[in-house]
């Protein structure tokens, strides 16, 4: 008899779309030395993006274990500081398979998130459960001049928000809030602080983009 043997296909290794490296990072994002690890791609088209050239970058694909290699230069500045890798971009969140297959081979350093939280529920569901520290970059609350700064709906981000703050507790999540010439004032800065602070968010952070 002769048998069908079903072919199995080996699942890829996830790769992150590495745009840039950045070491030795002090006080920007988050507690200790850090690396900024940059991936392209992002969901939102922000007005003043500073980082608009990784939406369309020519990222080099790199595994969990390629990645390590390079950064591993840095362990005892992360380990005696409390810092380590910061994956921002672009929109960290996309690249949720790669963390999965990174975080078993990392061990005592931080591994912290910028988001912008514009990502499906399922994403934040299993980011919350890989990073030490999430950095919020929230723009607005207000949902009309988020559409008309971002190009985007708000679509999750409250939703999404809501449920970080309740799976990994407030005080590992820093929720930033621009000041942003054109597009918002004072006053819906101030909203959307109150709003975060009803939601629970203790850290916050106000700040102003200077545009040139
Ligand atoms: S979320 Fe950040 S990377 Fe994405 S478009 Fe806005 S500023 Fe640029």
């Amino acid at each position: 008899m002769i048998g069908l043997k079903a072919k199995t296909k080996a699942k890829a290794e996830p790769r992150f779309p590495l745009a840039a490296l950045a070491r030795h990072r002090m006080g920007s994002d988050g507690r200790g030395v850090t690396t900024l690890v940059a991936g392209a791609g992002c969901p939102l088209r922000c007005a003043y993006c500073i980082n608009k050239w990784l939406h369309e970058a020519k990222a080099e694909p790199v595994t969990p274990a390629e990645l390590y290699r390079r950064v591993r230069v840095d362990d005892l500045y992360f380990r005696s500081t409390g810092g380590g890798l910061t994956f921002g971009g672009g929109e960290s969140l996309l690249h949720i398979d790669f963390y999965e297959a990174l975080r078993p081979l990392i061990k005592g350093w931080r591994l912290s998130a910028e988001t912008c939280l514009n990502v499906p529920k399922e994403s934040v569901v299993r980011a919350a459960k890989l990073f030490d520290e999430f950095i919020v970059d929230v723009k607005t609350l207000d949902p009309a001049i988020y559409r008309r700064y971002t190009g985007k709906p708000i679509g999750e981000v409250i939703p999404n928000l809501r449920y970080l703050i309740g799976a990994v507790g407030p005080e590992r999540v820093l929720v930033r809030v621009p000041l942003i010439p054109d597009y918002n004032d004072a006053a819906d800065a101030e909203r959307t602080e109150r709003q975060l602070k009803e939601m629970g968010c203790t850290r916050i952070e106000r700040f102003e983009y200077v545009i040139r």
